[in-house]
């Protein structure tokens, strides 16, 4: 793979000079992503539809044979040193920890990789759900198996993320971070169905792009309200199996049997399965109007979802619904949305190409009019997975 964003000549002499290594370092790089649609449906054994954008971490990587694994984060600043043979789960959080939580996932797997000294940096916004965890862990995953010479395989390899993720991070999130982050390929968003992990390309318009509107606001309250919300979706499930007994999940509840254990079900319950029932249906509908070229019922998709989410999962918040009218209020715009677990982080906006430069700062300018907050606006493309990048240095 060629090397268009340069990763090649930002980490090859880095990783020169931190480690006083002669030659060329091995480079792989990982995407982040947006969620396009299919919001909270992962874990209800629905559908999603994300892109993985062209904001990457990249991981420069020389072997070393003596088991030690040394990594240098440019974004933090600092050195850390692990040993491959001394790994086990701190359910922790630092940067390393998705570093050597990769490592240790590989070896538990059974895969002999090699000891290593690497440099990571990225460019993709850490913590605001445009999921930089993943795409340092496919980054990584990928660099050891090239200096490793072990074959990459991108599900196992997702697989391997999202077990660093629950067992030795402590996050118990769905498969779509590093589902996208290995299987994305560049033009196209990607179709998952998170039950059976089949995954389709679905050709992105080149007429129009998504635009990130990341509000700045943190997302401290995310974490509790995930589990409370996914608690709901299992009592919802638990109580509707008095109706029918064999369904496993809200992904086997349709609006019909929705309404005919609404008796069954609170008020807060009924809202949640509600919201997730109409959610599961609309990436299948994006991906239809997308490979149709049909974008006014793409974006009418957002604006729906977004709804839902403001209104029966209640998990927007008073940035993400400011930027989303102030986004629906532009000519340019098809539709907009917030996209991950919510309470802060992004939302993103479906606009014709043409109106994207005159759209982020009409948006942008108003926004800040009205927040005090670190926010920022910029336009993706589809970008394709974790690959290696082979390339001349300079
Ligand atoms: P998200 O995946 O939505 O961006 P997470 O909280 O899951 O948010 O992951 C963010 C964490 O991933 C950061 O706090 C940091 O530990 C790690 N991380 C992300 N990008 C980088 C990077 N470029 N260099 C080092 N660590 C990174
Ligand atoms: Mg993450």
């Amino acid at each position: 793979m060629t090397d268009r964003s340069g990763w090649i000549s930002r980490l090859g002499p880095r990783a020169r000079v931190a480690f006083g290594r002669p030659g060329n370092p091995c480079v792989a790089v990982a995407p982040g992503r947006v969620n396009l649609i299919g919001e909270h449906t992962d874990y209800n054994d629905g559908w999603v539809l994300p892109m993985a954008i062209d904001r990457q971490v990249g991981v420069a990587a020389f072997p070393r044979d003596d088991g030690m694994l040394r990594a240098h984060s440019v974004v933090f600043g600092e050195t850390r040193e692990i040993r491959l043979d001394d790994l086990a789960p701190p359910f922790r959080a630092e940067w390393i920890d998705y570093v050597g939580g990769m490592a240790w996932a590989l070896i538990s797997a059974g895969y002999p990789i090699v000891g290593a000294d690497l440099v990571v940096d990225g460019d993709v916004p850490l913590g605001s759900g445009l999921s930089s965890s993943a795409a340092v862990e496919m980054a990584t995953a990928r660099a050891l198996c090239g200096i490793s010479g072990i074959d990459w395989d991108p599900v196992t390899m997702a697989l391997l993320g999202q077990k660093t993720e629950w067992e030795y991070i402590g996050v118990k999130g769905g498969v779509m971070d590093q589902f996208t982050a290995t299987m994305a390929r560049g033009g196209h968003a990607m179709l998952l169905d998170c039950r059976t992990l089949e995954t389709s390309l679905v050709l992105f318009p080149d007429n129009v792009v998504v635009v990130v509107l990341d509000t700045g606001a943190s997302r401290s309250l995310a974490g509790s309200a995930y589990n409370e919300r996914s608690a709901s979706c299992r009592e919802a499930v638990t109580l509707l199996q008095s109706v029918k007994p064999e369904i496993r999940a809200l992904r086997d509840v349709d609006l019909d049997l929705l309404e005919k254990g609404r008796d069954q079900l609170d008020a807060t319950a009924y809202r949640r399965a509600r919201h997730v029932v109409g959610e599961i249906r609309r990436p299948r509908l994006m991906a239809k109007a997308l490979a149709g070229s049909d974008l006014e019922e793409a974006g009418r998709l957002m604006n729906e979802s977004h709804t839902s989410l403001r209104e029966l999962y209640e998990v927007s918040s008073f940035e993400l619904d400011l930027f989303t009218d102030l986004a629906r209020s532009h000519p340019g715009c098809y539709g907009a949305r917030l996209t991950g677990a919510g309470f802060g982080g992004c939302a993103i906006a479906l606009v014709k190409a043409d109106d994207a430069g005159d759209f982020m700062n009409t948006v942008h300018t108003e926004y800040r009019a009205q927040t005090n907050l670190q926010s920022s606006v910029f336009a993706v493309r589809a970008d394709s997975g974790a690959r290696l990048l082979d390339g001349v240095e300079v």
